[in-house]
């Protein structure tokens, strides 16, 4: 049973927070539903489980507006500025804002609609080629242009750590990660709210949990691992 699985989760989350010295109603658990069938989402809904995460925004309206219990969605992946529109009004928040391009993307469908979005700003700590998200240095002035949009809402930052074997070698990221989201908060911006840390997955949640995330995405623990064949 999926919920099972949750609970797991979600336990070794509350215990590692206790440990820590955190209160664990400050970790949101987001379930990564990408690529699994709706009634997977379903099952966990009927369990009073609220929050998703989803990477395509094609899937993410699909489920949307197929889903028979009110929901949160997370748009966690890339986003390109043409599919803003797509996914604008149904999700919560959108972890993955790089450029103010995007920005202005998001802040003209919010506007259209009389909403303000929340997001965060995806940070490519590690400086890998192969991911999204600003380098560290260039967060805060991306913030700050960002900041000076009518509808759209900096909460905090997002990252993606390295794949490792071990994730204690993704601890110096982490709190790397909580340094910097503290640092661009003592700069007090207008409009910026730096209170949200999304980082941590399957491999490495706990150290993420441990070194100060909001909000981990926990996928393959939950659903199992993905099937991508048909993607
Ligand atoms: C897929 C994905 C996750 C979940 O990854 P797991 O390793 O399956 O927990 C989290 N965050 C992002 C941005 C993802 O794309």
């Amino acid at each position: 049973m999926l919920i099972d699985n949750y609970n797991k989760v979600r336990n070794i989350i509350d215990e590692t927070c206790k440990r820590v010295g955190r209160d664990p109603n400050e970790v949101t658990l987001i379930a990564v539903s990408k690529t699994k069938p709706l009634s997977d989402i379903e099952e966990l809904a009927k369990e009073g489980i609220t929050e998703f995460g989803e990477n395509y925004p094609q899937e993410l309206a699909e489920k949307y507006n197929n889903i028979s219990m009110p929901v949160h969605f997370h748009q966690i992946g890339h986003l390109q500025t043409n599919k803003v529109k797509y996914i604008i009004e149904k999700v919560n928040l959108i972890h993955s804002v790089d450029s103010m391009h995007l920005a202005q993307a998001i802040d003209k469908e919010a506007a259209k609609r009389g909403i303000i979005a929340d997001v965060l700003t995806e940070v490519n700590y590690a400086g890998e080629e192969s991911k999204f998200g600003v380098n560290p240095d260039d967060a805060e002035s991306l913030i700050r242009d960002i900041s000076s949009l009518h509808n759209i809402r900096v909460r905090g930052l997002m990252t993606i750590a390295p794949f490792v074997e071990n994730a204690e070698e993704n601890r110096a990221v982490f709190r790397g990660m909580k340094e910097l989201l503290l640092d661009i908060k003592s700069k007090n911006i207008h409009n910026v709210f730096m209170d949200f840390l999304s980082m941590g997955m399957t491999n490495d949640y706990i150290v993420a949990v441990e070194e100060g995330a909001t909000h981990v995405r926990v996928g393959t623990a939950i659903f199992g691992a993905r099937d991508y064949s048909n993607k």
